[in-house]
């Protein structure tokens, strides 16, 4: 089985090392930056327990180089802006081990290595073929305009991220849907000040700021504030340094020395920050009749409140890969995937709960130390297959 990956980000590199000297599989995957020149590695992110639980069964080597390279994310915090502490979770309650914390551009060299060999960098997806015998034929373009037609695949696979290129042609474009929160992320590279370590998270009114340290003395923060409306642009206004200082610092009160830092951070680094707006997007997972199968944001782009969106990436290439491995096609993964990717999205959007105009983040926040959040966040840390699951299908 010839299969070709288009995107060498999370779930395709996942998906690569996966079935890489598998007998009967050849793997082509096509990416269209070079190494290191994507435009987010600035950052940092947070992966679940849960990423790191099916690369602890599937990819051993996998998880140890992500140990290695990164910070564990052992605890959730959530205060108010003045300090007041409302939540503290201990993530080994409702997890086998930890998360980690490290760089984007850290967490795509060590998910490339294995499958380097594999990949042709500087090649963008432009358009798909068939050939002579029904195969898909990816048109790749490099950067002088060139256009270059490899082999028939019997199989492309879509890991190329929220605006995939290959679900818009073979599948149409998703219609994102909005949630009305804008949100902001900026890298702090030298934090050698910074007054906390692990994920925390602090509120005034319903704008939020989350934040961590990263290896290597940088600091991460990620603020969220609703805006007037769902389908609302972020205003000029909100992006500039006096808005961002301002924003998350209490009225009355003395804001903790976290708020404090933080907000000096944003106000001093407002042009560095990075912005979004919360979306999520429908979920699709195969199209021309599953020749084509699509995994990680190019499946299910999620809005980021649980740190899920690179977490279910991997999740989704250690199965596929285990399917597939099996001789399973696009409508497997389906079968084992698409209950659980609902059940995350659908949880992602609730965790959200207090970010939106007129909700309590007092109350929601201490509401997230009942049974049912904790069962709920629970099934998310743990509930993912190990090899034995995935048995050939025949003798
Ligand atoms: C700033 C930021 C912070 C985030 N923080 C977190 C976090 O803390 N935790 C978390 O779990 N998730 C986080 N996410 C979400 C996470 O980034 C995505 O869910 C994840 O990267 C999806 O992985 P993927 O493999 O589907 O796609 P990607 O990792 O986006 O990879 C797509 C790949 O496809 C390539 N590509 C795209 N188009 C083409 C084309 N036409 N031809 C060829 N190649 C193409 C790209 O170059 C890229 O290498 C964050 C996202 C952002 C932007």
């Amino acid at each position: 089985m010839r299969i070709g990956i288009i995107g060498a980000g999370v779930a395709g590199s996942v998906l690569a090392e996966m079935l890489i000297g598998q007998p009967g599989i050849t793997v082509d995957i096509y990416d269209r930056r070079q190494p290191g020149e994507a435009e987010e590695t600035g950052t940092g992110l947070n992966v679940g327990p849960n990423a790191l639980k099916a690369l602890r069964l599937h990819l051993p080597a996998r998880h140890a180089a992500l140990r290695t390279a990164s910070l564990p994310w052992t605890r959730w915090t959530i205060a108010l802006a003045d300090g007041a502490p409302l939540f503290d979770l201990p993530l080994l309650e409702v997890a086998e081990e930890p998360g980690i914390r490290l760089r984007w551009a850290e967490l795509y060299r060590l998910l490339r290595e294995p499958s380097a060999g594999l990949t042709h960098y500087g090649v963008e997806l432009v358009g798909v073929e068939e050939d002579w015998a029904g195969r898909l034929v990816p048109v790749l373009e490099v950067a002088d305009g060139t256009r270059l037609l490899p082999r028939g695949y019997d199989l492309l696979v879509g890991g190329d991220g929220r605006y995939s290129a290959l679900r818009v042609l073979t599948a149409g474009a998703p219609a994102p849907v909005f949630h009305g929160i804008a949100m902001s992320r900026l890298l702090v590279p030298q934090a050698d000040d910074c007054p906390y370590d692990d994920y925390g998270q602090w509120f005034n009114g319903n704008a939020r700021l989350l934040s961590y340290r990263l290896p290597g003395g940088a600091a991460y923060i990620a603020g969220g504030f609703p805006l007037p409306s769902p389908e609302a642009e972020i205003p000029a206004e909100a992006k500039t340094a006096a808005f961002q200082r301002a924003l998350y610092l209490p009225g009355l009160a003395e804001p903790c020395p976290a708020v404090a830092w933080m907000a000096a951070q944003l106000a001093e680094g407002a042009e560095a920050i990075h912005w979004a707006r919360l979306q999520d997007a429908p979920l699709c997972r195969s199209a021309a009749a599953g020749r084509v199968l699509f995994l990680g944001d190019a499946a299910h782009a999620m809005v980021p409140t649980l740190g899920q969106g690179a977490t279910q990436a991997i999740e989704d290439g250690v199965i596929a890969g285990a399917l597939l491995r099996r001789g399973g096609g696009a409508e497997d993964v389906a079968a084992w995937r698409d209950t659980r990717i609902a059940f995350v999205r659908r949880f992602s959007l609730e965790a959200t709960d207090t970010m939106f105009p007129g909700a309590d983040p007092v109350a929601g926040s201490i509401a997230k130390r009942e049974p049912e959040f904790l069962a709920k966040l629970r099934r998310l840390y743990t509930d993912v297959p190990g090899p034995e699951e995935f048995a050939p299908a025949r003798a």
